[in-house]
Order: C-alpha cells, then sequence, then structure tokens
C-alpha cells in the first residue's frame, strides 16, 4: 500500500529530529521563520520542548546558559540571514565563554548564494560564522544529517567548550532517503567530553609549588563552575587550607560564608599572595592580565594554573606549573598528591585575609541596612541578599553596570552554578535568554536583577516568561537610565545620551502580558514583594525606583573609558 510505501521513506526534518534526540537533546530555544518553521513545529510534536523567543539573540543567550548549565550543548534554531546574525553575536559571546551551544540556522539555497544572484535572505552563513566560533560545519545531503549533528556536538562541548555553528539549506529539509538507511546513517556521540587526565610530573610540579608558598591562593573561574567537580573542588580548599577568591559565577561553589573565602579581601589576595593556583579562571582583563598593581610587586607571583586547553598557559604571564586536562581529573590528582604529606599555609596569611574579609564586611554592612526611599544600590541589594540567604536554590541572574559591581559583592552566593551574568565580554542584554534558560533547565525560581538599561536590551522577552508561565522574578533596578539618570544635552535639544524617560514604570510591560508587576519604592517594599513572587512562581517583574543620582560611570571598570585630552572650551 501508499501508506506502508512512505513509512519506508524519512527526510531531512525527520532526520535532524531524529539525531538531537538520540543525542540526548532535549529542549531547543529559538525563533521560528523561513525554512525552520516546519522544523520546530515537527520537533514539538516529536517530544522536544521547543521554546520560542522573540529575538534569535536572546534564543541564544538562552542556549548558551543551558549548555553551561548542563555540560550538554544548549541548541539555537533560527531563520537565515538576519535571523542568522542575531544567534550570532550568541554564538560568539557563548564560544567567548567557554559555554557549549549549537547554533542551527536554516539557509537559503547555495547554487544562487555561491553565484549571489539575490536569494531571498542570501548569505554565505558558514563563512561569516567560522570566525566568530570553534567550529562550523555544513550539511548537504540528508545521509550526512546523523555525522553533522555528531560532529557538532563533540566540538562544542570537547575540550575547552565553545560555539558551533551548523548550516542546514533549506533544500535538506525535504530530501528524502529509505527510511532504514536514515537511521542506520544516525550517530549516537559516545564519550562527547572525554577525561583529561593530566600528566603526573605537571601534577608533582605544582604540588612543590603550592608547598613552598608562604601565602598561597586559589582563584576559582567559571571553568571550574563548569566542571561539575563540586565535591572535588570543594576538599581542595579545605584540606589544603588554602584561601580561595572566586570570579563571579564561581562564587557559590563553595558557600561566599566559607571561613576560607577571600572573596570581601579578593584586593589584598590578589596582591600580597605569593603563589596562585587558577582553577579554570582565565589572566584576562577581569583579572588585570596577571600584572600591574592588582597583583603587587612585578615579579612577586607564581602562578600554577589548571585549565583543559594547553594554550591558554602563558596567555598574560609566565605560568610556572601548567596542569593541562580537566578539572575533575585535575584536582583529584593534587588531591591524591597532598594525601601523600601536606602542611597547612602558614597561619598569619589566613589571619591577614580573614581579618581584611571582616572589616570590609563590617564597612559594608550598615549600607545594607539602610531603608530609604528612594532606594540607592546598597540599601536596594541589601533586601535582595536576604532573599538568596533564605532561597539559596534560587538562581540569580544579574546584569548591569552598577547593578552588576555591587550585586556580585553584596549578594553572597551558597550553591555552585547559582549565578549567571555578563561573563567574559561584560555584555549586556543576557538576562532574559539567561533567566528563561535557567527556569527550564533548572526548575528552580529565577531572580533576575537588572540595571534599567541592561534590561531593555531583551525586555521583550517577558512575553516568554508569561507565556510560558516561568517561576523568573524580574528586579529592575531602575534609576531612569545608563550608569545614572542626570545626564543632559549641553545644546538643551535632546534628552542626554544616557538618560531614559523619567518615572518608567516597567512593572506595566509584565502586566500587558498577564504577568504581575510590582512598583516600590523601599527595601522592605522590594523584599515583600520579591518574597511573593518567588513564594508563588507567577512571572513577574519589579519596578525599583532607585535614585537616578546613584551610581557612578561604568560601574567599577569606569577607567576603561577613553578620556578627551582636547578639552573643548
Ligand atoms: P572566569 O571568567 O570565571 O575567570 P574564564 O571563562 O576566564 O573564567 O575561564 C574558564 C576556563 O576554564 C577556560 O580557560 C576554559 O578553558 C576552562 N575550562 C572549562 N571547562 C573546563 C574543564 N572541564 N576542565 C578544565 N578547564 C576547563
Ligand atoms: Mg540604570
Amino acid at each position: 500500500t501508499s501508506a506502508s510505501a512512505e513509512a519506508e521513506q524519512t527526510d531531512g526534518f525527520h532526520l535532524v529530529i531524529d539525531a538531537l534526540k538520540l543525542n540526548g537533546i532535549e529542549t531547543i530555544y529559538g525563533v521560528p521563520g523561513i525554512p525552520i518553521t516546519d522544523l520546530g513545529r515537527m520537533c514539538q510534536a516529536e517530544g522536544i520542548r521547543v521554546v520560542s523567543f522573540r529575538h534569535e539573540q536572546n534564543a541564544g543567550n538562552a542556549a548558551a546558559i543551558a549548555g553551561f548549565l548542563t555540560k550538554k550543548p544548549g541548541i539555537c534554531l533560527t531563520v537565515s540571514a538576519p535571523g542568522f546574525l542575531n544567534g550570532l553575536t550568541a554564538l560568539a559571546n557563548a564560544t567567548t565563554n567557554c559555554f557549549p551551544m549549537i547554533l542551527i540556522s536554516g539557509s537559503s539555497e547555495r547554487e544562487i548564494v555561491d553565484l549571489q544572484q539575490g536569494d531571498y535572505e542570501e548569505m554565505d552563513q558558514l563563512a561569516i560564522a567560522k570566525p566568530l566560533c570553534k567550529a562550523a560545519f555544513r550539511v548537504l545531503h540528508a545521509a550526512d544529517i546523523g555525522i553533522g549533528v555528531a560532529r557538532a556536538i563533540r566540538a562544542a562541548v570537547s575540550g575547552r567548550p565553545g560555539g558551533v555553528y551548523l548550516d542546514l539549506p533549506a533544500k535538506l529539509f525535504s530530501q528524502v532517503m529509505d527510511a532504514e538507511a536514515g537511521a542506520k546513517s544516525l550517530v549516537k556521540v559516545i564519550d562527547a567530553a572525554p577525561a583529561q587526565i593530566p600528566a603526573p610530573s605537571a601534577i608533582t610540579r605544582a604540588l612543590e609549588e603550592l608547598k613552598n608558598a608562604k601565602r598561597p591562593l586559589i582563584v576559582l573561574g567559571k571553568g571550574a563552575a563548569y566542571a561539575q567537580a563540586d565535591d572535588l573542588v570543594r576538599d581542595l580548599v579545605e584540606k589544603s587550607g588554602i584561601p580561595y577568591v572566586p570570579m563571579s559565577m564561581a562564587k557559590g561553589l563553595l558557600p561566599d560564608t566559607h571561613p576560607l573565602s577571600a572573596g570581601a579581601a579578593r584586593s589584598t589576595a590578589l596582591k600580597d599572595s605569593d603563589v596562585v593556583l587558577l582553577v579554570g579562571a582565565r589572566l584576562n582583563w577581569l583579572l588585570s592580565h596577571g600584572k600591574g598593581k592588582t597583583w603587587g610587586e612585578p615579579g612577586s607571583k607564581r602562578f600554577i594554573q589548571i585549565d583543559i586547553e594547553p594554550r591558554e598557559m602563558d596567555s598574560n604571564v609566565e605560568i610556572v606549573a601548567p596542569v593541562v586536562g580537566d578539572i575533575g581529573s585535575c584536582v583529584s590528582a593534587l588531591l591524591d598528591g597532598m594525601a601523600k604529606g601536606w602542611t597547612a599555609p602558614p597561619a598569619d596569611w589566613i589571619e591577614t585575609l580573614r581579618t581584611k574579609r571582616e572589616a570590609n564586611v563590617a564597612k559594608m554592612a550598615p549600607k545594607l541596612m539602610k531603608n530609604t526611599s528612594p532606594m540607592d544600590f546598597h540599601s536596594a541589594l541589601g533586601a535582595l541578599r536576604t532573599v538568596i540567604k533564605e532561597r539559596p536554590d534560587a538562581i540569580l541572574v544579574n546584569e548591569g553596570a552598577n547593578t552588576l559591581d555591587l550585586a556580585r559583592g553584596v549578594i553572597d552566593m551558597y550553591q555552585p552554578r547559582k549565578r549567571l551574568d555578563v561573563g567574559t565580554w561584560g555584555v549586556m542584554g543576557i538576562g532574559m535568554g539567561f533567566a528563561v534558560a535557567a527556569a527550564i533547565e533548572t526548575g528552580k525560581p529565577v531572580l533576575a536583577v537588572e540595571g534599567d538599561s541592561a534590561f531593555g536590551f531583551s525586555g521583550m522577552e517577558v512575553e516568554t516568561i508569561c507565556r510560558y508561565n516561568l517561576p523568573v522574578c524580574i528586579v529592575i533596578f531602575n534609576n531612569n537610565g545608563i550608569y545614572r539618570g542626570t545626564d543632559t544635552d549641553p545644546t538643551g535639544r535632546d534628552p542626554g545620551t544616557t538618560v531614559f524617560v523619567p518615572g518608567s514604570r516597567y512593572d506595566k510591560m509584565m502586566e500587558a502580558f498577564g504577568g504581575v508587576g510590582v512598583n516600590v519604592t523601599t527595601p522592605d517594599e522590594l523584599k515583600r514583594a520579591v518574597d511573593a513572587a518567588m513564594d508563588s512562581g507567577k512571572p513577574t517583574l519589579i519596578n525599583a525606583e532607585i535614585d537616578p543620582a546613584a551610581g557612578s560611570e561604568s560601574g567599577n571598570i569606569g577607567s576603561l573609558n577613553p578620556q578627551s585630552v582636547v578639552k573643548k572650551k
């Protein structure tokens, strides 16, 4: 019969879906349109969860953070040319942050694109993606879909994780092939991110350095959080007795209240340490490239680095003991070595950091407790700090300039991978994408603490949050502008370049889509509103009125702004 003849055939659509399912892909983040609308529909029908966004960059950011949270590649699905380019920003950001992600974009007809004959959404997407991600592939034959998907998955998660582009031309989807041959062409990727065992000599060298240290320090980065070797990392700190500083997305690997946390004594710890063990953290701008006054006297530092990427070593300064391998295997080998003989670091170093930390915490405390109206950043964050303390399993998404810098210092984290933020680029716009994926991937409540400016980059996704009824509570730190709400146009013609409409009510946006909107003016009101949102699990947006004069230019990184040397009279 014709039915059984049909049953013996498969096509590109189904092969893509079968290949993803075979490899445990459960969720796709994307924006529908030509030529991938039906692919999305069919994915949904086949049981893959499809989360449709309003803009591809937000879908891409969602996929990227899903990769970080799960160690499986997050998938973003977009249309051709403009949709692809929107997703590409997120793919590049994922690659920069070492998050595994696959951007799958439909594309136009090769024959027309390559002759530049002006196809619908014509663009040579593969060529454009290549320099911006870890690997890029195109599949032209349905029989190669299995291999294409397998290569993309392996490239994303093995070694240093990153973004992969997979180009699927429109024609591929309707290509037909024999169903049995199709099934056989699929590949289930075995051991996609194999353990990478460090050389024993590298471990001996690293332990020698640590043993000779008088003021050792461990720096934990988001690579350590990604590795999900949480118990080993905790053992490394506790068994060695070495104080540690967490990078922002490594906060909570050990609770920020841990006695060996030197987070609140960061400057002293970086400046005065003599031997520094980097665990999944790069010596990039976020660590002042391992040099300069942040790191004390020139030549006063000896760096040990654990990283899966051999070429990361000596990227900025000399690494005297490189330990190349995955963090679980490396830390475990260090612990084995320490078990054969280890003395805790000198007590005066621990004491110096403890004293400094307590002094800094005490200095900050009164600022966090003021019940003022209008709020400033500290008084508002004081309330949110308590929320996370009371709900340590909630996920905190954080972006903005001052909102980011101050929240990072004020809000203690207690569990691994609970703080998601702007990452290596310090990019604004990750907020709603990260919040959606965090809720979907973990099922935990999400608190997104957003500067009013940062929120604007992904704000339309509040509709997505309402549509999927996600337990996301967004708090907008509304100080009427970028950095501050006080700039004016010297000519008097327009608003200042960094200000927004004064008194904007972002909470009304949420109400437009059936979510809960609340406007608050004091820390007490803020705390109550967030608690209510977290208890109910209803999509909520809280507009927190912050003094427009509060906030400093570019937050903590104002020094990165170039200064004009020619002052106009
Ligand atoms: P942070 O910004 O928190 O300092 P970075 O993103 O700069 O962190 O550094 C993370 C590092 O972790 C990268 O160099 C990456 O190669 C490394 N990394 C990621 N996953 C692993 C892993 N499983 N094992 C070892 N290193 C890893
Ligand atoms: Mg602002």
